[in-house]
């Protein structure tokens, strides 16, 4: 079962059984029906089977479909933020990566936990010029720490 509800193969002018329902979206029956007696899904349920519109479900589901959130230049994601943040003070640290990338290290500026990023070395001059970054050696594998 697909693990993100497609509310692309849901027909506005169909009903649909919980069953049906489910398969639509790829989610268990348990989680429909959860939906359903929240008062999240609104659903045909004064006989059986219970009946889904197929335009309430497509509502539904394209309510419940995440939106992506892209970063600019000087943000990176903050997990405990759950949001694009921007680095505290536009300080941050940063080393190379690899070849072709850097990483960033910095404070978020809302909730001051610590953020990171990867980037492409070719973005590197104009994050310079956004940030204020500190170079720093890149940290050692751990399998050749002694
Ligand atoms: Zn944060």
């Amino acid at each position: 079962m697909p693990k993100r509800p497609n509310w692309r193969a849901v027909k506005i002018h169909r009903n649909y059984t919980m069953e049906e329902a489910a398969r639509a979206l790829g989610v268990a029956k348990g989680t429909l029906a959860r939906w359903i007696k929240s008062g999240d899904l609104p659903a045909l349920t004064d006989h059986r089977p219970f009946l889904i519109l197929g335009k309430d479900l497509q509502e539904f589901a394209a309510r419940r479909k995440k939106v992506k959130q892209s970063c600019n230049l000087a943000e990176c994601y903050c997990f405990t933020c759950r949001a694009p943040r921007e680095a505290a003070g536009k300080i941050a640290d940063y080393w190379q990566a690899s070849a072709k990338t850097g990483h960033l290290e910095a404070l978020c500026g809302t909730c001051n936990r610590l953020m990171h990023k990867r980037f492409s070395l070719a973005c590197l001059p104009e994050m310079r010029a956004v940030l204020d970054l500190t170079i720093r050696q890149a940290p050692r594998p751990i399998g050749k720490c002694r």
